[in-house]
């Protein structure tokens, strides 16, 4: 079984997110050795992505979410490692600007979905429409209530018109977290990545999990699947990441396009 097999949520299945263990490493009873899975999982990525840009007919779009601390940036980095940057766009999505908010939520987003060829990776999305926005109460439940169906709806339009979609919840403890804002307020290099709403946040620990419960099951799809990734141990992580994108650009089955010129009759002079 495939590692997108083991952590797809089943559409149409009310997931609880305590169900879902955090530091647990499916096919995997340690770290794997510096030569050994880790790497060859971005390495694989990199030439799935030149058969993606070559092609340059078919999108690939990550959705990445998170708790604080989760490991967004990480993963990026991580994935991002063995890549061609021409071919690879991140966009992160902070509080709507006055602008934005003057447009519909999805307004910000579709502008940003990767063209034909590349891959873009979302760090948060049209997702913190409800899950930030329900926590806070930031507009009316009668407003974000109907968002998971207009979600479903927007995410069927982008993937029948060749993006694919492949969304990440990285899973992590509460304990995990506390562990890791602690690593931050001791070390000199790390302390600037603390925010007030670290803290804040924290205290809706609860209120966030159920709305991450809701979005992901009304949200995981047969076309644009939520994937729940075990994150505290961050390897895992990453590797899970990594080969789940693989194991997708692989049954996309990209072909390189028919030389233009016909090679047999070139000659160099
Ligand atoms: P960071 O990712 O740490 O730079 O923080 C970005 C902040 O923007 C987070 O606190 C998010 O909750 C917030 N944010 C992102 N999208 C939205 C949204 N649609 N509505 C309100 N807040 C948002
Ligand atoms: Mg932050």
């Amino acid at each position: 079984m495939g590692m997108a097999e083991k952590l797809r949520v089943k559409p149409g299945r009310k997931i609880s997110l305590s169900d879902h263990d955090t530091d647990t490493t499916p096919g995997y009873k340690k770290k794997p050795g510096d030569d050994g899975d880790l790497d060859k999982s971005t390495s694989k990525l990199a030439d799935l992505q030149y058969r993606l840009y070559a092609e340059n007919k078919r999108a690939l779009l990550i959705v990445l979410q998170a708790m604080d601390t989760g490991g967004k940036d990480g993963t990026i980095r991580h994935v991002m490692s063995g890549l061609n940057p021409a071919g690879c766009r991140v966009k992160s999505f902070k509080v709507p600007t006055e602008e934005e908010l003057d447009h519909d939520y999805l307004w910000r987003i579709h502008n940003a979905v990767p063209p034909r060829g590349e891959f873009g990776i979302f760090n948060r999305s049209h997702y913190e429409d409800v899950i930030v926005v329900r926590v806070h109460q930031l507009v009316p439940p009668g407003v974000w209530e109907k968002r998971y169906d207009e979600i479903n709806a927007f995410e069927k339009h982008l993937v029948e018109n060749d993006v694919t979609i492949l969304k990440f919840f990285l899973h992590i403890s509460k304990a995990e977290q506390k562990k890791r804002i602690q690593a931050r307020i001791e070390d000199p290099e790390k302390c600037w990545k603390l925010t007030e709403s670290d803290f804040k946040e924290r205290r809706h620990w609860d209120d966030y999990q159920r709305a991450y419960e809701d979005a992901i099951s009304r949200c995981s799809t047969k076309w644009a699947p939520w994937y729940i990734i075990p994150a505290d141990k961050k390897w895992f992580r990453n590797l899970a990441v990594s080969r789940i994108m693989g194991e997708t650009l692989e049954a996309m089955k990209l072909k390189f396009p028919k030389p233009t010129l016909d090679i047999s009759k070139l000659k160099l002079r």
